[in-house]
């Protein structure tokens, strides 16, 4: 179970989540959240016109953001969905699983890779590689947050992403503390 509390400081009041013995605070709000998915999908929407882009999911994390993101996009597409793990608790474990593996056919297709998230990069790194050896004709990626102090791959710097943030955890907008915790609507960082 989790329990909000509202903090009062000196200058500011704050939302606080006290969950599984971890406190976290409300960082970005559902309505920053819905103001940056409508832009990034407006730029996805420009670059792409004329183009029919296969959408690929990275699920669980990025359930949220694609569902939110694809309410906006204006552009004959199709989306798929992928599963992969890299994250235990708090922590990366710098091993990327593929629980469920790509099912369309990406030869010949401007891919978009839609995740919730990019730290340290490698689990994009590995798949955007995967999808040029499968023939796709160019791989871009979507991100609603990365953590540019955290990025150890460069190429997978996120062409369209929502907002960059620093390299504490963070849960909520389809982000989980061991699973729980991806219904919140707003973003809470670990503090
Ligand atoms: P990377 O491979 O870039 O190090 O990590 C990417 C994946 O790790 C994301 O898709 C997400 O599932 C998970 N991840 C990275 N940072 C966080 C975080 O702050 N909170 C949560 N809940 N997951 C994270």
């Amino acid at each position: 179970m989790w329990r909000f509390l509202i903090i009062e400081f000196q200058t500011h009041f704050s939302l606080m989540l006290e969950y599984e013995g971890l406190c976290f605070e409300e960082s970005i709000s559902a309505a920053k959240i819905e103001q940056e998915v409508t832009r990034v999908a407006n730029e996805i929407n420009a670059d792409y016109a004329g183009r029919e882009p296969l959408f690929v999911c990275v699920l669980n994390g990025a359930f949220m953001y694609a569902s939110d993101l694809m309410k906006h996009i204006s552009l004959p597409c199709e989306i798929t969905f992928v599963r992969m793990k890299s994250y235990e608790g708090t922590e990366t474990t710098g091993k990327v699983n593929m629980l469920i593996p790509l099912q369309v056919d990406v030869k010949d297709r401007d891919v978009i890779v839609i995740e919730d998230i990019v730290d340290t990069g490698i689990t994009m790194h590995a798949f955007m590689n995967e999808l040029r050896e499968m023939g796709a004709k160019s791989v871009a990626l979507t991100s609603f947050l990365y953590k540019p102090e955290s990025l150890r791959y460069e190429d997978v710097k996120p062409q369209y992403y929502g907002l960059a943030i620093p390299p504490a955890f963070i849960i909520g907008y389809g982000l989980d503390l061991n699973e729980k915790a991806r219904n919140l609507a707003s973003i809470y960082t670990k503090v």
